[in-house]
């Protein structure tokens, strides 16, 4: 993707209007993971040691009527200052208006200022021009390492780029450049790994991957769908009537490519107290049992298929992994996707947390940030905040 970054201009003693994905979750008021956090340190390292002064904006969860103090960026100021040791970190209770204003005026070479939700104002989600020229005055730079928000055109991810010279950050940069490169221009053996809960989330996906990989291996709920589609019993499993023409005609045309389950696990119910067994598929699923991850031949299927390839993509977990009697097929999938040596590329909020849990993450090449971000860069579309960014 040939888009400005950090990289190619000149940071020094600028005003930085930086957009972050700040949207964390907190208990009890703190921050309870704060790895969207971390993912902006080496961006805002990075303009801090060229003596920028560094705005930061964020959204922050789902604020319906203007400010609300659960909704509040201030819960988040104490992690960032703590990851920022030595670095002057203020905090902006509006993130517009005389006020703030008066704060970036007042901000040093080398400091950070977190301005409030943009949410609590009306104009971030309707892109509203005045809006966005409020925030935009505050900088003479802007830069957008908010990948997870890119496929969204608010003020602070697109209003504020068209005002403002335009780059990408560093966190940015790593998505457009994989991902970037698993849909326009993918090396070959390229496999697509697609699972999860329900196929209609994911058809764009499948479609637009269809077009890029070798072959698209289907474990997960979705791939209940498929076989149902070839006319097997499935007993009380997930299956999308609404979408069965759909597998069919998908099947018909490509069905060499996609790749099903051969086997199953199976519970007598959705729970990790369940009575388990595993299955041919084509012995069909027994009344009142659910296929709930896929079997060891199905892994060693995938294995042989994934032997080779240099480019992997993997989104959605194969089963029920939160449950440990259902786990084995998605733990067993992340240790082909680590160990294939291929480029892989791991996309979408529950495989992201299924490669921690096996603690796999070091081993995968890209972890994308960003779920829905991700998942239409992969159909195939163009991301708001994305195509805002200045051209190289
Ligand atoms: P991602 O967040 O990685 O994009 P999804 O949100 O699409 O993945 O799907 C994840 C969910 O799919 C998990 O909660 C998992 O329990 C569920 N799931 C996987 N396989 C099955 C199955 N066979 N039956 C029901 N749910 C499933
Ligand atoms: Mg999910």
């Amino acid at each position: 993707m040939n888009k400005q970054t950090i990289r190619d201009v000149d940071l020094r003693r600028k005003r930085v209007l930086m957009r972050v994905d700040f949207n964390v979750p907190l208990k009890d008021g703190a921050v309870a993971d704060d790895t969207r956090i971390r993912a902006a340190l080496p961006t805002i390292q990075h303009l801090l040691s060229q003596s920028a002064s560094v705005i930061l904006c964020s959204h922050f969860g789902r604020p319906k009527h203007g400010p609300e103090p659960e909704f509040s960026l201030q819960s988040v100021l104490p992690a960032l200052s703590g990851l920022l040791p030595g670095r002057m970190v203020h905090f902006a209770p509006d993130c517009v208006g005389s006020a703030a204003t008066n704060q970036v005026k007042a901000l040093a070479a080398g400091e950070v200022l977190l301005l409030e939700n943009t949410r609590f104002h009306a104009g971030e989600e309707k892109n509203d021009a005045g809006f966005a020229a409020q925030l935009a005055a505050h900088a003479q730079l802007y830069v957008n390492d908010a990948f997870g928000s890119a496929h969204r055109a608010h003020a602070s991810t697109v209003g504020v780029a068209k005002l403002l010279p335009a780059v990408a950050g560093l966190l940015m940069e790593a998505e457009l450049k994989y991902l970037g490169q698993a849909v326009l221009t993918p090396q070959h053996p390229y496999i697509a790994i697609l699972g999860g809960a329900k196929i209609s989330d994911k058809i764009g996906v499948i479609q637009n991957l269809l077009q890029k990989a070798d072959k698209l291996l289907i474990g997960g709920g979705m791939a209940n769908t498929f076989l149902r589609a070839q006319g097997l019993a499935l007993g009380a499993s997930l299956v999308e009537e609404s979408a069965l023409d759909m597998a069919r005609s998908l099947l018909h045309t490509h069905g060499e490519r996609i790749l099903r389950p051969i086997d199953a696990v199976l519970g007598d119910r959705f729970g990790a107290d369940a009575k388990v067994q595993t299955i041919a598929v084509s012995s069909g699923v027994p009344d009142g049992w659910r296929i709930l991850d896929i079997g060891p031949e199905t892994v060693a299927r995938f294995g042989a298929a994934l032997r080779g390839c240099k480019l992997v993509v993997w989104n959605g977990p194969m089963g029920v992994f939160e449950l440990a009697p259902f786990a084995a097929g998605t733990t067993n999938v992340a240790r082909l996707v680590a160990d294939c040596g291929a480029t892989s590329i791991v996309g979408g909020g529950d495989s992201v947390a299924a490669i921690h849990k096996a603690g796999l993450a070091a081993r995968i090449t890209h972890i994308s940030t960003g779920g829905g971000a991700s998942l239409e860069f992969l159909e195939g579309r163009t991301l708001p905040g994305v195509e805002a960014l200045n051209d190289r």
